[in-house]
């Protein structure tokens, strides 16, 4: 059953158990709360609870955690499900842990009757000083020796809406002197009088996720209940409450989340960076949510492949943004169709050029794929833009490309050599004039010429305008949550720039849907939601190469 890659600790226990018999198959759960957008740590808990069952069989539900009615929407139910398949993967049962709120609910008095949970009138604040300290036990109140039947009625009107919100609890009475705090009584049912997303105003009560979390797990069989490593205490009172109900005893199973550099990762502060206008979206490419990823032009394979490769570790860790962005690279490198664009244009005329005459080249789309991905047209004429970075007046040593008197090869075309330029009132080059060899068109050069350098270069009069946004990371140190002070704090204010004017080949304008594209020289770029029909608008994915510097003033 084991490739050859060695297994990780987690599929070590699945074969065991699977070879002793122990589960005749393997049921995952993936149980987001829809509290927000699906971020990059969530695509890490994706890949490994999908990925285990399409390696070892059985099936992965998707269950979400709905237990806070305050903070979830139908919103984000609806993105986290599109966010899961556009990564290729495929839930068995659509679940919600507010489906099993009658089930919870049953429990909880099963609790009551069997005399392991109460009802607590005691406020949050003395409820935290009744708990004591790891090193203090915890005392009892007098609530704690409620009867039965009191603690019922109580719980029945907790739940008739009797009363108002933090009037009292529901605990599980189960050891003020654990060395675990979890287990020092936890509350297991607040009030709280507010309309959940599905369940509308039936309940005033709902479950904390310690009673919901492990009893969902039981009620759909869940065999292996994969979780971070917050939740190593917690795996005591899990055990707990599957054993005093005598349910389907699912196990919980603890892996480091992921962190990533110049990221920040938990829905709240994603949140507050849509709320507050630092970024336009939860889509916004610069965020690291999977729609903004997708927006970006992430690939779901890339996503995968960098799940894979950064592995499963039982120790927190802090992963290299550099390492997805290489994946994706690597992913581009091989798919994307290279064109032409021109991102701060300066014009280059053809001085033996006709006037008026067009030819049509033809460039290769992909050398690197094995079909090098077909051919397109490209239109050549007298005037072309080409980069201002490609020209310099006083060129420097080793300055292979446009200078005075200096030749180059134009991409897919012909050899030029630069004969004059021009410059504007301010001194900048404006316009760059050349000669060009007639007989040295790629692919039946003649001229016998050599030249070291090649630019890439759109036709003036056939050139489309486009729009395109480069983006840098969004924070300017490595772990804005370790920060002092908040992580807003920290935010890279240079983390978004638009050309508004670039230019690019005319075949880009024709294409019907829009697959993503090196820029030659430039990096990997993909066609924006914002483009319209006159004008396409371009997001960089990423750069050609990793050219990332830390910023030495911050
Ligand atoms: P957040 O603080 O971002 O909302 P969360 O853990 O509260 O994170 P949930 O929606 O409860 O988010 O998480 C769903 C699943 O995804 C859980 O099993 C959780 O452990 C896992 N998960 C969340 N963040 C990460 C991460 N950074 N790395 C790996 N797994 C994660
Ligand atoms: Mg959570």
């Amino acid at each position: 059953m084991s490739d050859e890659k060695s297994l990780n600790f987690i599929e070590e226990r699945i074969e065991n158990d699977l070879k002793s018999g122990k589960y005749n198959q393997l049921i995952t759960r993936f149980p987001p709360e829809p509290n927000g957008y699906l971020h990059i740590g969530h695509a890490k808990a994706i890949c490994l609870n999908f990925g285990l069952t399409q390696k070892y069989g059985g099936y992965t539900n998707l269950r979400f955690d709905d237990t806070n009615p305050v903070t979830e929407k139908t919103e984000y139910v609806n993105s986290q499900q599109e966010d899961i398949q556009w990564l290729g993967f495929q839930w068995k049962n659509e679940l919600y842990a507010s489906d099993y709120f009658d089930q919870l609910y049953t429990f909880a008095e099963k609790l009551i009757m069997d005399g392991l949970a109460y009802v607590d009138n005691s406020t949050a604040e003395e409820i935290a000083t009744q708990k004591g300290t790891p090193t203090i036990p915890g005392t009892a109140n007098i609530y704690r020796s409620r009867s039965v039947e009191e603690n019922l009625s109580l719980f029945r009107d907790m739940k008739a809406g009797k009363f108002e919100d933090g009037f009292c609890t529901l605990r599980a009475k189960i050891d003020l002197a654990s060395p675990n705090m979890l287990m020092r009584d936890p509350i297991i049912y607040r009030i709280k009088h507010a309309p959940h997303h599905r369940t509308g105003n039936k309940w005033c009560i709902y479950p904390m996720y310690d009673f919901a979390h492990g009893q969902s797990d039981g009620i759909e069989q869940i065999t292996h209940s994969i979780c971070t490593l917050e939740y190593v205490a917690h795996r005591e009172l899990y055990d707990w409450f599957i054993e005093k109900l005598g349910i389907y005893p699912s196990k919980q199973y603890e892996f480091a989340r992921l962190n990533l550099t110049y990221t920040v990762m938990s829905k709240r502060k994603l949140l507050q960076l849509v709320n507050e206008n630092f970024v336009a979206g939860w889509d916004d490419p610069r965020m690291p949510t999977i729609s903004g990823l997708r927006r970006r032009g992430y690939t779901p394979a890339s996503i995968r492949e960098f799940c894979e490769r950064i592995g499963i570790a039982k120790r927190e860790n802090l992963i290299e943004l550099s390492l997805l962005e290489f994946c994706i690279r690597e992913d581009l490198n091989k798919n994307a169709h290279r064109v032409m664009a021109v991102l701060d244009p300066i014009k280059l005329t053809i001085e033996n050029y006709e006037e008026g005459k067009e030819e049509i080249l033809i460039g290769e789309n992909n050398p690197e794929a094995d079909d090098k991905g077909g051919t397109r047209e490209i239109p050549f004429s007298k005037e072309l833009w080409i980069e201002a970075e490609d020209f310099m007046e006083v060129p420097a040593k080793k300055w292979f490309r446009l200078a005075p008197g200096a030749m180059v090869r134009l991409k897919h075309a012909f050899i030029v050599e630069c004969i004059d330029y021009k410059k504007d009132e301010n001194g900048k080059v404006t316009e760059v004039i050349c000669r060009y060899l007639p007989n040295s068109k790629s692919g039946s050069d003649q001229s016998g010429v050599n030249v070291k350098g090649t630019i890439h270069w759109v036709s003036a009069k056939h050139a489309q305008e486009a729009e395109v946004r480069l983006y840098d990371r969004l924070f300017t140190v490595e772990s804005p949550d370790a920060e002092e002070g908040d992580f807003k704090d920290y935010l890279n204010p240079e983390s978004k720039s638009i050309i508004e004017k670039a230019y690019i080949e005319p075949y880009l304008a024709t294409v019907e849907s829009h697959k993503p594209y090196q820029f030659i020289r430039k990096g990997y770029f993909c066609v924006d939601k914002d483009s319209t029909a006159g004008k396409l608008v371009f997001n960089r994915t990423v750069g050609l190469k990793e050219t990332w510097k830390p910023n030495p003033a911050k």
